[in-house]
Formats: C-alpha cells, structure tokens, sequence
C-alpha cells in the first residue's frame, strides 16, 4: 500500500472515530459527561497538559470557567483566559469560529496554546482552552483540523443538552408558579386560610366521600362575637390583625392532615372535620373557644381580648345520611351559630343534621 493510501485510510478512519462523538453521549446527558467525553477524543489526538471549558454565563453574559483538569489549574486557566481577551486573540476566536493556535510565549515557546471556540451556527456557547507541551510549528494542520470537527461536535451536543436543561428549568418554574397561582386562589389573602371558592369546591366532595364510604363528616361554624366593637374601639387595622391571629390561633389547635378552615364571610368561619362525629367535633369546638376566650391577642399598641360563638353539625357514620347538600349542611350549622349568638355569645352548640326542632 502506498503511503499515501495508508495516510487516507488513518485520516478516514479518525474521521469516523470523531462522528461517534455523538453517539457517545446519550441525549440528554449532562455538560460533565459531555465534557469527559471530548477531553478523552481530545486526548487521543494531542497531549495535554491544561485543559479547561469556559461556558458562557447566561445571565452575566460572561465567559466563565466550568471544568479545569487538572483541577488545581483553574487559576492558571483563567489567567491565560485573561491574557488572550487582553492580547485580543479571544475576540478573534470568538469572531471567526475559528481555533487558534499560539505558541505559549510564556514557556519559552516551547509550549503550545490551543483556543477551541464552542460555535454552532446560532451562537457561541464557550472556549475551550488546551496548553500543551507540543511546540505550535509541530502541531500538524490535520491535526488542527481533527480537534475543529470534534469541537463542532461537542458543540452541537452541548446546545441540544443546555437547551434541555434551560427547557426543563423554565418549565419547572412554570409549574411552581402555577401551583401559587391555584393556591392564591384557593386562599384567602387577609387571613391564609382557605376561601369560598375552596370550599365551594372541596365541601361536596367531603359529603360525596363520607356518605359514599359510612364515615363521619362534622362541620363547625365560628363568628368573632361582637367583633364590630373591635373595628370600632381599635380601629379596622387592628380588627385585621386580630381576624389573623384568630386564624392563626385555630389553625395551631386543628389536624393539618385532615381539617380544614375556610373564610365564609367578614368574621364567620367554617371549620370542616373529615372523619370526626359529632360529639368529637363538640369537643375540639369547645376547646377552641375557650382557648380563643384565653387569649391575648397583642396588636400595634393594644391588648385585645375576644370572644367566639360556635354552630356544629355532622354527619354520622351510624345514622343514614341520606342526600344532604352542601348548602343544607351550611344552612343548619349557621343555625345553631344563630342559637349560641341568642343564648349569649361565647358557646357551643351543636345538634343534627336535621336541625334544631
Ligand atoms: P355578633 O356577635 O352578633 O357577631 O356581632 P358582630 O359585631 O361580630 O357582627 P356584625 O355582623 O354586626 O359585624 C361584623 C363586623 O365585622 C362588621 C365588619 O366591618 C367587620 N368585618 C368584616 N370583615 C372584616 C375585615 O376583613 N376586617 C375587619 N377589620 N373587619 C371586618
Ligand atoms: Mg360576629
Ligand atoms: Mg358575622
């Protein structure tokens, strides 16, 4: 075979090591695998002593080091990065696409600097850096060649996988935003707790569930008594900042896997306790009030003591329930609320989900 012929067949043969490159690195695959993968191509066609990746930074639009090997060169890597945008040959890699080859002045020339621009046809993305202890005239220019087809290659594969990654980030902040989207609109923006619409939305399920499967489903309406005077006396910041602390105060005291509170109009609550009978739901309302009734609530400047009447009502897992509606259920508690206000504020009661007699 001639050596001419033997030369082609090297060169075909590299060529076809180099379009592998692709099949290497898995889509996606992270900038890490990506990166070992194009220093061992890179190793096989030049020594290296220094080898570093500049990525550009997409919110500082800066060229910033990502990878050095070995590792404790990245000071070293970020001067000579340093040096080149000083001298100029940065901006021209950077410009024409082009690597560039300089002889490492710095090394008595007997070192060589490569400059690997990561192009594609839409933008740059990085450099890559390589100082090697092989004199720039010994460098052959099919060797230059080589490097540039891999170096297009990886490019091409870091696009695809930094365009993956941008992709799934913006995605996964779509998701979160619409998550505190739903939830805005669930909760009620003065107090935190759930709103009329979330209980528009939940209650008949809770019914539809504890009727469906036998279980009991109690519901206790809550109304600050005389919580006018408190606008008036203290003024409507005040009244604000006591409706907050008397969410607060029954949210510490319900479970936070199962109950759940709702805002149903100015100072009127309703608490919603899956899974809990009547006398139970008797019980926890009870405990609140008297907590409510104990409490301190400390405003700008003032002490404020209030107080809270409480309507309850349930469905009960041995009793047929029969077709109750949400309204119905609303209706009923609102009017045993009705009674604790007319016997005198700051009490509890309850009865069935048939009503007061
Ligand atoms: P009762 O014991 O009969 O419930 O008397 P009350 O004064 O609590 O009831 P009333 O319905 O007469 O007054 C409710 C007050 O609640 C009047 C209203 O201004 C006040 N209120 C409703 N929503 C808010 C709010 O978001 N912030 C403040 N500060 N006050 C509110
Ligand atoms: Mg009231
Ligand atoms: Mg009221």
């Amino acid at each position: 075979m001639s050596e001419k012929r033997v030369a082609l067949l090297e060169l075909i043969e590299k060529i076809e090591r180099l379009g592998q490159f692709q099949d290497r690195i898995d889509s996606p695959s992270s900038i890490k695998e990506i990166w070992s993968a194009f220093l061992a191509d890179v190793r096989n066609l030049i020594e290296i002593e220094v080898c570093a990746l500049f990525l550009v930074d997409e919110s500082t639009i800066e060229f910033t080091l990502k990878y050095a090997v070995p590792e404790d060169s990245a000071k070293l890597c970020r001067k000579e990065i340093d040096l080149q945008i000083e001298c100029g040959i940065f901006s021209w890699v950077i410009n024409r696409r082009q690597p560039a080859l300089i002889p490492g002045l710095a090394f008595d020339k007997e070192k060589s600097i490569v400059m690997l621009p990561l192009s594609t046809v839409k933008r740059t993305l990085g450099v890559v850096l390589i100082l090697t202890p092989i004199q720039e005239s010994f460098i052959t220019h099919e060797k230059m060649k080589l490097l540039t087809i891999l170096t297009k290659e990886c490019s091409l594969v870091m696009e695809n996988t930094l365009l993956y990654a941008r992709l799934k980030r913006e995605h996964l902040s779509l998701e979160k935003a619409n998550r505190e989207i739903k939830l805005l609109s669930r909760t009620d923006s003065l107090t935190g707790c759930y709103n009329r619409g979330y209980l528009n939305e939940v209650l008949p399920r809770e019914i539809t569930r504890a009727i469906r499967y036998r279980r009991p489903l109690a519901v206790a309406m809550c109304d600050i008594d005389h919580f006018k005077k408190v606008n008036d006396n203290h003024g409507h910041q005040c009244g604000d900042e006591v409706l907050k602390q008397f969410v607060q105060s029954i949210s510490e005291l319900i479970r936070h896997d199962t109950d759940w509170l709702t805002r149903y109009g100015g100072e009127e609550f309703l608490l919603v306790l899956p899974e809990t009978n009547l006398e139970n739901a008797f019980n926890l309302a009870d405990r609140l009030r008297k907590h409510l009734a104990h409490k301190v609530i400390e405003t700008e400047g003032d002490k404020i003591s209030i107080t809270a009447s409480f309507g309850v009502t349930g469905l009960d897992a041995s009793q047929p329930a029969g077709a109750i509606t949400p309204e119905a259920m609303i209706n009923v508690v609102d009017k045993y609320l009705y009674e604790a206000k007319t016997q005198g504020r700051n009490r509890v009661i309850r009865g069935p989900i048939s009503g007061p007699t």
